[in-house]
């Protein structure tokens, strides 16, 4: 069986009883129940969304499968869409006597988002972030009217009951996705949002953003990878001291926090266990729309690497508590005061593109660097924009 990366084993399940191929085949096999096989799978290969790629039906898909209205005698069934904070905390306490219940995600366990960033640099194991949906629900795994889909939501038609979706499968390794559909009695639309982007010029294609587990997997295996390159002979200073340059864009909760959790990484471990590049590690936390906050860790800088630095601004205190805008102005400068600590320098600078491996400041500044975390807050996605229902002001 393929292990996707935004899977993990649902420890309920020995043996998946879902069929892809019609809806009269979506009766359970009765799971044989096994808590002690939790464990989580590094999800490494990479899986598709793409919906173009579904346009070639599977041949072993029967077209127009799903989930019809529920019969009289039948419980009513609630469709939840999405597996984050919203659809979880309502599947959690779901009265299954009741109900049926239906969640529709493309991923199939919740992530504690908390605690995501200390993940990626080894605090904490991914397993401890990641909680499977058939945990937090057992009826999916087990009642014969409950289900989870792996797949997204693509449209819901509200006056016909129903919801379009596509499978999420690995392409080519598994099958094309597919479309199916699923008529509710209730809709639970818990879809969460997207990581904004501004539409900034190369950022989706070079940054990682820290909002699922395989991004901080992806950023620890980045991360552990340039400080084992930067030690190998023959590697030039200019470019040992671009890998070890870690820059995050976006001074709100997210962006602090993994700055913080990133500095701490390197004062108490890289000092110790990589100790011939600590004093060419830093990390760079860019505010978009207002400062440049330089971190690092109170080491020196070598001369030739204070280039990177030399065209960015100190800023004063006062404009340093323009991080965490959102937040009490007290909070602001206590988060300030941690930073700086831990050697933060704060500047200003707006990222205009970004390159794979180098971003560039409206002002011309180039700031070289190894590892790019983007943090500049969320949005509303495609579908929830194209959905003609309330919404509250942030559109979602
Ligand atoms: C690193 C990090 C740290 C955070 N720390 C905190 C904190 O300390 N305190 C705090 O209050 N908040 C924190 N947050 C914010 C918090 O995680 C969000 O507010 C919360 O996740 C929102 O819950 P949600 O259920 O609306 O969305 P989400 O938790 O994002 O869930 C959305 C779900 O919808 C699914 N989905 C998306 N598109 C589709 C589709 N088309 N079809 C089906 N399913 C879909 C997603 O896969 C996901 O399962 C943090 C966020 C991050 C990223």
């Amino acid at each position: 069986m393929v292990w996707f990366k935004n899977l993990i084993l649902n420890p309920l399940l020995k043996s998946s009883s879902l069929s892809s191929s019609s809806s009269s085949s979506l009766h359970k096999v009765k799971p044989t129940f096994s808590t002690s096989t939790y464990s989580i799978l590094t999800c490494l290969s990479r899986y598709t969304t793409d919906v173009s790629s579904a346009s070639s039906l599977s041949p072993q898909v029967v077209q127009g499968s799903g989930l019809g209205p529920t019969k009289a005698g039948e419980k009513p069934r609630v469709v939840v869409l999405g597996s984050g904070w919203a659809g979880c905390r309502l599947m959690k306490d779901l009265d299954t006597s009741i109900y049926d219940v239906v969640c529709v995600s493309p991923r199939n366990h919740m992530v504690f988002t908390p605690l995501l960033a200390s993940t990626c640099v080894g605090t904490l194991e991914f397993r401890s972030v990641a909680e499977p949906i058939g945990r937090i629900q057992p009826a999916i795994s087990r009642e014969p009217g409950s289900y989870f889909f792996l797949g997204n939501c693509t449209g819901i038609d509200a006056d016909k009951h129903l919801v379009n979706c596509e499978t999420v499968t690995d392409g080519l390794d598994t099958l094309h996705p597919w479309n199916f559909k699923i008529s509710y009695d209730k809709l639970v639309i818990a879809l969460g949002a997207e990581a904004s982007t501004f539409g900034i010029h190369g950022v989706k294609e070079n940054a990682i953003f820290l909002r699922e587990v395989h991004h901080a997997q992806e950023i620890r295996r980045k991360l552990l990878l340039n400080l084992m390159l930067s030690d190998m002979p023959g590697i030039t200073e200019d470019e040992k001291c671009r890998l070890l340059h870690c820059v995050v864009v976006g001074g709100g909760p997210t962006g602090v926090e993994f700055s913080g959790e990133l500095s701490d990484f390197i004062i108490r471990d890289v000092h110790q266990t990589y100790a011939h590049i600590k004093d060419y590690i830093h990390v760079t936390l860019i505010e978009v729309w207002g400062i440049l906050v330089q971190l690092k860790p109170r080491i020196r800088v070598p001369n030739n690497i204070s280039n990177y630095f030399k065209l960015t601004a100190v800023v004063k205190s006062s404009q340093a508590n323009e991080i965490l805008s959102s937040f009490d102005d007290r909070l602001r400068r206590y988060a300030t005061k941690q930073l700086q600590k831990s050697g933060v320098h704060l500047v200003r600078g707006v990222v205009k593109d970004v390159q794979s491996q180098k971003l560039i400041l409206n002002d011309g500044t180039e700031v070289p660097y190894g590892l790019l975390v983007w943090s500049t807050g969320v949005g509303p996605s495609p579908l929830v924009k194209s959905l003609d229902l309330q919404k509250s002001p942030g559109g979602r």
